[in-house]
């Protein structure tokens, strides 16, 4: 009996504790300042991560650039080995400086990241590398970032502007927050408009002749069909659109994309690169080294699925470029590569035409590829055949033929 009692009043106690822990850790929260100076003539930013709280992380690994990020400085212990630096913050304010090039070429010559003396169009998760954090349980940040220009610039991001260029930063799922996606500051010129629930702008440097109407009108008319499928989709969306010597093509990011201003809205094969890195936004999965075809082959699916719903192209027209996309796809030897482009991503387009056949087959009509491609948006990260051939299985009620190792064998 006195055992009994005994008991109870430690179950209380534990009860207590575990009560009483979890709400005052609830409340703690630490604020992260990211600052960025735009410094056009030496072509950096001069960013300072700055840390307030009573309570701070105490271990950031900051997995680097070695060609960008460069002279980190700071009062706290820091350690440098190759391309991670260990800082461990101390007291209730830290401090970090680091130097960022912004310019980067790729081999062909063209730039997916450039700052002129008027504009520079850059990657957040770039001027801000990955960071590791060991964060006491319950601990939680707030972010922002502030960009500091100079004077008559103005800066689109894929974030809420809270005051002057000073943006805050939402980053689900990480306690550590950190700033995602494309920017574009500079001498620019945007166009908005709220599509299907969507905070939409596209964004360009100013004096080039890009056309940001036909996008956003593009936009008003193929964006509600994608959320229709992903109604998850991001709540802004950024598009940033530039000229040469800018990358020719589409690049998505979180958030965002950059798509290149000559690039056509929809392309003489009928697919749509704009619609193609919507779905990249949209689903945010990458492959696992075997599995881009199933990345790729989505987006390409759907670049042209999307253009028949929203009425763009009628059905015959839409059956004409799976045709050629399939004569496209004959010329692929084998789906599992590291990266799916071209020949590759055609097949795998075909394959998801198949795909949504069967299970439209299979279950009346009741499901489709939607199902799949939405499973897959709600799990994210990176996507395995298996994770793939399971919510086809599961949408059909049955083992997907077109799935099946034969459809998928290398020839
Ligand atoms: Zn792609």
């Amino acid at each position: 009996m006195v055992l009994h009692r005994l008991n109870s009043v430690i179950l209380f106690l534990t009860v207590w504790l575990v009560i009483s822990s979890s709400v005052s850790r609830a409340a703690e929260r630490f604020d992260i300042d990211y600052i960025a100076e735009i410094k056009p003539g030496q072509g950096v930013a001069e960013v300072r991560i700055q840390l307030r709280g009573a309570e701070l992380p105490r271990k950031l690994v900051l997995h680097l650039d070695e060609d960008r990020h460069s002279d980190l400085q700071t009062t706290d212990p820091l350690e440098i080995k190759g391309d991670k630096a260990t800082w461990r913050p101390s007291g209730d304010k830290a401090t970090l400086n680091y130097q960022f090039r912004i310019d980067e070429q790729k081999a062909s010559g063209s730039y997916d990241s450039r700052i002129t003396p008027d504009w520079a169009i850059l990657r957040t998760d770039k001027l801000i590398p990955p960071i590791s954090a060991t964060l006491p349980a319950g601990l939680r940040s707030r972010a922002y970032l502030q960009l500091e220009m100079p004077k008559a610039w103005s800066a689109a991001l894929p974030y809420e502007e809270v005051s002057g260029d000073r943006f805050r930063i939402k980053d689900p799922g990480r306690r550590f927050k950190r700033p995602k996606g494309w920017m574009i500051i500079g001498k620019i010129g945007s166009r908005q408009d709220i599509i299907a629930g969507v905070s939409t702008r596209v964004a360009a440097p100013l004096g080039d002749n890009i056309r940001r109407q036909d996008a956003l009108a593009f936009l008003n008319w193929n964006l509600p069909e994608v959320v229709k499928v992903f109604p998850e989709f991001p709540e802004r969306l950024l598009v940033v659109m530039a000229g040469d010597p800018m990358w020719l093509g589409g690049l998505s990011g979180t958030r965002s994309l950059f798509m290149h201003a000559d690039r056509p809205l929809i392309s003489g094969n009928r697919t749509s690169s704009l619609i193609h890195e919507l779905v990249h936004v949209a689903t945010g999965i990458r492959g696992d080294g075997q599995s881009d075809w199933i990345v790729e082959g989505l987006a390409e699916f759907y670049a042209l699925e999307i253009l028949r719903r929203s009425g763009g192209i009628s059905d015959d027209r839409y059956q004409e470029a799976l045709e050629g996309l399939e004569e496209w796809g004959q010329k692929s030897r084998s789906l599992f590569r590291k990266r799916s482009s071209g020949a590759t991503t055609a097949r795998a387009a075909v394959i998801m035409a198949a795909v949504d056949r069967e299970i439209r087959s299979a279950s009346d009509n009741r499901a489709s590829i939607d199902d799949v491609a939405r499973g897959l948006a709600k799990e994210r990260g990176k996507v395995t055949l298996a994770q793939f051939r399971r919510l086809a299985e599961k949408a059909a009620g049955k083992p997907v033929e077109a799935l099946s190792e034969e459809s998928l064998a290398d020839r």
